[in-house]
Formats: C-alpha cells, structure tokens, sequence
C-alpha cells in the first residue's frame, strides 16, 4: 500500500468542483481510495461562516461565562451557539464542550474549526459527512472516498485522523468468525478500515500550512471479509458517553 498527497491544490473556495481538482492532478485507479480532509470539503460547501451568524441565546451566554470563569479567558458566546446548533447532545460544557453533531460523532466543540479557515471566522464540518463522500465519488474515477478529520480521543494525549464520512467502502471489516494462527475463533474483532485510513492520510496530509488537504491510498486491499457501516456508538451501546452524562466538572 502506498500513499501520496495530490500536489498544489489552490485554496478551497465555496462552489469549487473538488472531485474536478483532484481529477486535473493525478491519474486515479479505479481501486485507489481518495481521503479528503473534512476543512476542504467543508470549503467547497460554503460552510465557512462568520461569529454573527450565530447570534447567543441565553443558553450560549451561561456556558461562554462558566468556561470564561474557568479557563480565565474571554470566550465567545457566540461561538458556544454555533456549536449549540451544529449538536443534538451536550454531553461535557465545562472545561471544554463535547458534543454529538448532527451526524452522529462525537467532537470536541462539534468539530468547528478555527484554523484554516480563510474568509471567514468558523469552518462547520460539512452537514452530512457521508452523501459529501458520495458526491465526490461519483465526481472521481476512484471508487472509494474517506471524508476526513483531526480529532482527540479518551485516554490518550495527542489527536489523529478519523473517518467522519465515506462511500464505497464499508466503514469496518469483520473478522469475527475468522480464525487466529492457532485456529482459536475470533470473536469481537471489528477493524474500522475507515478510521485507520484516515489516520494513514491525516499522517500524510499534515495540520499546518502544508496544503495537502487530499490523499490517495493506492493498492490498499479490503480483502475478503464481511463489511460492516457503523462506526458511530448509539448511547444504548455506549458505556463512555453513559457515564459522561453522569459526569460533572467539578474544578
Ligand atoms: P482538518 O483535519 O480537516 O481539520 O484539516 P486541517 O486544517 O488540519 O488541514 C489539513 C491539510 O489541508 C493541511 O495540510 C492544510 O494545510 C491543508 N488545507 C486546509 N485548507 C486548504 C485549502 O483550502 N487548500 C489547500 N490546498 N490545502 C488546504
Ligand atoms: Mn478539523
Ligand atoms: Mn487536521
């Protein structure tokens, strides 16, 4: 397997054809798979916004003040109301917000960014993850498209990239049922393929200046396995995020 990043794309601006850029600078196979970086995409689909767009509610105001009062740094209620609308749960306001977005993954302030993000003030994460991938797919020769993002996780310093949308793939291969060296059964081994493809391409695309927001993995084989497309943890099935609602800062 190899990867490469898709050499001198401009900067991404609203309206821009992605799948006709990538397509203008290299020569895809129909088996390679084209990981994007979720701030590009979000680019092309005007998701760029500006602070007054999100006028605070009440709501808003009382967790800027808790995390200002916190942190002793001013925060923007503002942005607390963009990250408000871009949720379904609240699930941590204090230190920081996590939240579940309205696609089903969980991030760090609904994963808005503030870097990379020229003309505007806030770059939303596009709205639905998987029909982006999809459009983009059908845009390329290639068959297979990861929507990228740069996100922490629990009990680990550091972030790497996850898959947060994909077509052409399934999110996971399914080795359960399948046999380890010494014949013994697997019997709860579900690879996310699309995550760890993800972090592949995150390593190659960078979080700086770089410029290399897309990545083609080449002759990576899914091989012959069952497919499985959940990646997000319902609550029911989320022991984590169950004891976070729990959970209270307490300084
Ligand atoms: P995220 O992980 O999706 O939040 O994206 P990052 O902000 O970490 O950027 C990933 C890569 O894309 C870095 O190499 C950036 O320099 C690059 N990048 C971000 N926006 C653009 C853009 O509009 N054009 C180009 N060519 N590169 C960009
Ligand atoms: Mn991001
Ligand atoms: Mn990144």
């Amino acid at each position: 397997m190899e990867l490469f990043a898709v050499p001198d794309l401009p900067e991404i601006e609203p309206g821009d054809d992605l799948a006709a850029l990538i397509t203008e600078r290299v020569d895809l196979r129909p088996d390679d798979v084209v990981c994007v970086a979720s701030t590009v995409v979000s680019k092309a689909e005007n998701r760029v916004k500006a602070l007054d767009d999100f006028p605070a509610g009440p709501r808003a105001r009382e967790i800027a003040t808790e995390l200002a009062s916190i942190t002793g740094e001013t925060k923007d209620p503002r942005f607390a109301q963009a990250v408000l609308e871009e949720s379904t749960e609240l699930l941590i306001e204090a230190p920081f917000l996590l939240t579940e977005t309205r696609f089903g993954h969980v991030n760090v302030n609904a994963g808005i960014d503030r870097s990379n993000v020229a003309g505007g003030d806030l770059l939303l994460l596009p709205k639905r993850p998987d029909e982006s991938a999809e459009r983009l797919r059908e845009g390329l020769v290639a068959d297979r498209v990861v929507v990228t993002d740069t996100c922490g996780r629990p009990f680990r310093h550091g972030q790497r990239g996850v898959a947060i949308g994909w077509a052409g793939t399934p999110a996971s291969r399914d080795w359960r049922g399948e046999r380890d060296r010494d014949g013994r059964e697997l019997t709860a081994t579900v690879e996310s393929v699309v995550d760890e493809l993800a972090a592949a391409s995150n390593l190659v695309a960078g979080e700086g200046a770089g410029g290399t927001p897309v990545v083609v993995v080449r002759d990576f084989a899914f091989g012959d396995h069952q497919g499985s497309d959940e990646l997000f943890r319902e609550i029911d099935d989320d022991l984590v995020r169950q004891a976070i609602r729990e959970w209270r800062f307490r300084g």
